[in-house]
């Protein structure tokens, strides 16, 4: 039975010859990638050297992938790394590069898990070495951990360096082949496999602390009675030493008080960083071996904040597409209100067109034989069917409104025409209603609005006027040029609105309390400020109850643009 290696995350069960992980990479190959990634599988079952190994696997990667370097690293002391086995044929092996100018054969160092970045320009890990990268014209990396070198725990690498950025396809095949190699190097006996790589110290046999440590998801250390640091997992090393530190195991970092260690009661047990900061422990444990403790400590601040981060991210993307799905679901029932409303509208229009006419016929030239109270009974069923027949048409027009179907044409409309267009429509009203209508502000400017549409807003904010006004009261009409909109001022003298109704009196079937004066049934202002809305203007209100209203409206000039 061979020796194996410590498993962690990344490195799968040596005793499965395809995981989860080579499944999931294979499904995303094409069809021509696939039979290759077949050919480096049964290429690497039929080897059984080390370096025979990495060679078929490079040859065919560096094939697969069409350009780029390929070679695998082997990790030496001082941060640096060896080349020991390189698809360019220029490439002297055993060439020994430095950890600092490769922050991505860092970060597998520290973490002991893959780094990939697509395209070099957007990986933050990558700002400082962006620029040799690119003289080096390189545009994307992948590292991935082939063989974990105990009892440092340091992997051996598998490295891509490409002139382009890599796409989903090539990162999954060398995925791929860098899990299969994982797989074949694991059913290898560890040490000679070491061996074979130069490593100069092979594992021992039984378990290999710095590689378990690695599972640990959070910073981990094992240390002796004197606090020295035996092992130490990579979160921990970078919690002491920063995020470029190495681990230097022998150091002594904490300082312990051992009867308390070894009495093991004491929640309150502290250790002090010899460097001066206190982490904070989250527990230990002293059965890890004689004179070893197993410390445990409180995550770094800046990893805790970067999960919490991202925590609060996804929380907030669920939330916004919820809110998403609740929109279209709001504006799904809207639509098909409006179309309620219009259908319903269209089935009462004829009945009640035709009910109306007889109406008219009847109290006109047949009225003549009927008694004073039947034409009573005649003139109050007209009213009614006009109001009915008023509140339909209101109804169709909100409905077109709201679905956007009615067709609007903007064009130059004159405001001073306009103005008194609406107010010659409306002098018989506010005769009835002893109110005078006035036209005032400046002179003549051209609008941008369908004419139609922009003189019933007129009408009914001036309508309105009247209706609300008091006997011997005035409505204005105020025109006033801004510098590129246009303001109508309809003001009276009138009841005014309640100030908590004001909010909502643009709302359909919205009236203010104690308005029984009017038989209108609130859908005049609705209809204004979706009309105003339509024609890129705005509608809003002041009023002061018992003193008055000014209801002002917005819209573009015109400018040659439809
Ligand atoms: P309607 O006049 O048919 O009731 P509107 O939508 O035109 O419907 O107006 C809604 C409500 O706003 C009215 O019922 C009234 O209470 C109030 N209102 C509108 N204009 C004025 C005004 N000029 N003065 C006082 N109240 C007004």
């Amino acid at each position: 039975m061979p020796e194996r290696i410590a498993v962690n995350a990344w490195f799968p069960q040596p005793e499965l010859t395809e995981c989860s992980l080579c499944r999931e990479t294979r499904s995303v190959l094409a069809p021509t990638t696939a039979a290759l990634a077949g050919e480096v599988a049964l290429d690497l079952m039929a080897l059984g050297r080390v370096p025979a190994l990495l060679g078929a696997a490079l040859s065919r990667l560096a094939r697969g992938l069409g350009s780029g370097r390929v070679a695998v690293l082997v990790p030496e002391a001082g941060g640096k790394w060896r080349v020991f086995a390189s698809s360019d044929l220029d490439q002297t092996h055993d060439l020994m590069i430095d950890s600092d100018r490769y922050p991505e054969l860092l970060e597998v160092r520290r973490t002991g898990v893959p780094f990939i970045a697509r395209s070099v320009d957007s990986t933050p890990n990558l700002v400082l070495s962006r620029q040799m990268l690119a003289a080096a014209g390189v545009r994307a990396v992948a590292v991935f951990p082939i063989f974990l070198a105990a009892p440092s725990g340091e992997p051996v690498v598998l490295k891509v360096s490409l002139a382009r950025e890599l796409d989903p396809q090539d990162e999954a095949f060398a995925t791929l082949v860098a899990h299969l190699l994982v797989h074949r190097l694991a059913l290898l006996p560890t040490q000679e496999a070491a061996h074979q790589l130069g490593l100069s110290s092979a594992p021992a046999g039984g378990p290999n602390p710095a590689a378990l440590l690695r599972l640990v998801p959070v910073p981990a250390l094992v240390v002796d009675d004197d606090g020295r640091v035996i092992h130490a997992n990579p979160r921990a090393a970078w919690m002491l030493r920063g995020r470029e530190g190495r681990t230097s195991s022998g150091s002594v970092i904490l300082r312990l008080e051992p009867e308390r260690i070894w009495l093991g009661q004491d929640p309150r047990w502290e250790a002090t960083l010899v460097s001066g900061s206190h982490p904070r422990l989250l527990g230990w444990s002293n059965r890890v071996g004689e004179n070893r403790t197993l410390v445990l400590l409180d995550q770094h601040p800046e990893e805790r904040r970067h999960s919490q981060d991202s925590r609060i991210r996804s929380a907030l993307a669920q939330k916004l597409h919820e809110l998403e799905a609740a929109n279209t679901l709001l504006e799904e029932h809207a639509r098909k209100r409006a179309r309620f409303v219009s259908d319903v509208a269209h089935e009462l229009k004829t009945p009640l067109a035709i009910q109306r006419s007889y109406l008219e016929t009847l109290s006109g030239d047949l009225s003549e034989g009927l008694s004073q109270e039947q034409r009573e009974f005649l003139a109050a069923a007209l009213h009614g069917a006009e109001r009915l027949h008023r509140l339909v048409e209101e109804l169709l027009d909100l409905a077109a409104l709201e679905s956007g179907n009615l067709p609007l044409t903007l064009e130059p409309v004159s405001s001073e025409a306009l103005a008194d267009q609406v107010i010659a429509d409306l002098e018989p009203l506010a005769e009835r209603h002893g109110v005078t209508l006035r036209r005032d502000g400046d002179p003549n400017a051209t609008i941008r609005a369908d004419r139609e549409r922009l003189a019933q807003v007129l009408r009914n904010l001036v309508e309105n006027g009247i209706k609300y006004g008091r006997a011997g009261g005035e409505v204005t009409v105020l025109f006033e040029r801004l510098a590129d909109r246009a303001l109508f001022t309809v003001r009276d003298n009138g009841i005014g609105i309640p100030s908590d109704a004001l909010p909502s009196i643009f709302e359909e079937f919205v009236r203010a309390p104690g308005n029984t004066a009017s038989d209108g049934v609130g859908l005049g202002l609705a209809i204004v400020r979706r009309s105003v809305m339509a024609m890129g203007g705005r509608v809003w209100v002041d009023s002061d109850t018992g003193r008055g209203s000014r209801f002002f409206v917005e819209l573009p000039l015109w400018t040659g643009e439809r």
